[in-house]
């Protein structure tokens, strides 16, 4: 086995089922959905699963007669519906300004917060190094997500009060990845995952034929490199990979 192979053998997940506590770190209600839908259906099945949602959703429409405050209202519900279609129980809302100036160090300080209170061993979030993302509630969210989970288990890390942190997470998975590296077998959950992007009726005007098009086609060619129909897609690293570790991008 080569140098390569090695790593990418000690840096193997366990298996889904395995975690049994799984923190979600999205910037916007629906993006879990849309790209992992049908793994958080899957997941909800034998581990508690925790949404946190960064922003508040209200920059989401392009309806000028409605307010932030009416449309922060409106997501809110619509998540909470798809969240419950998904077997999601337990919801946490930031409150950031969506598309808004505030800074990522607040979003972080949140984050190590909760991930020392309810210590997920897995925490899933979206890729803030896709090279074309540009929404910056993404790239914010991605980072501050990737370095609470490098930093919570320090106990002069934000809080001087607090020295018996528990060790929990154990990995960190990104959606909307360009460098997947973990494929999973949505075959039994998908019906559930559109029904709840669809309850995000906010966010599904003309654009929705096309994305449930493209969401089709690229879960099946996803699925055909793991012998499913359907499957999405995870970039998953071991947390001793988020630093100072140069084989990190080829695991
Ligand atoms: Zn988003």
């Amino acid at each position: 086995m080569g140098f390569l192979e090695s790593i990418t053998e000690k840096a193997r997940p366990p298996e889904l089922e395995e975690f049994e506590r799984v923190m979600v770190i999205q910037p916007h209600p629906d993006d879990t959905e849309i790209a992992i839908g049908g793994t958080i259906a899957r997941l909800s099945e034998n581990s508690e699963v925790i949404y946190v949602t960064v922003t508040d959703g209200s920059l989401g429409s392009r309806d000028p007669s409605i307010t932030r405050e009416e449309l922060t209202i409106i997501r809110r519900k619509e998540q909470e519906s798809a969240a419950r279609i998904l077997g999601v129980k337990r919801l946490f809302w930031l409150g950031f300004e969506d598309g808004g100036n505030y800074d990522y160090i607040d979003v972080r300080r949140r984050l190590v917060q909760l991930i020392r209170e309810y210590k997920p061993q897995l925490v899933l979030t979206v890729d803030p190094t896709l090279r074309y993302e540009f929404h910056p509630d993404h790239i914010k969210t991605g980072r501050a997500a990737s370095e609470a989970v490098l930093f919570y288990q320090f106990p002069r890390f934000e809080n001087q009060e607090i020295f018996d942190i528990e060790r929990s997470v154990l990995d960190i998975g990104y959606f909307f990845t360009s460098k997947p590296n973990q494929f999973v077998c949505i075959d039994d959950y998908r019906k559930r995952k559109i029904s709840a992007i669809k309850e995000h009726k906010s966010q599904m005007g003309e654009g929705l034929d096309l994305l449930l098009w493209y969401l089709e086609e690229k879960e099946r060619e996803q699925g055909k490199r793991i012998g499913c129909e359907y499957a999405e897609s995870l970039r998953i690293m071991p947390t001793f990979a988020l630093h100072a570790f140069v084989e990190g991008e080829f695991i």
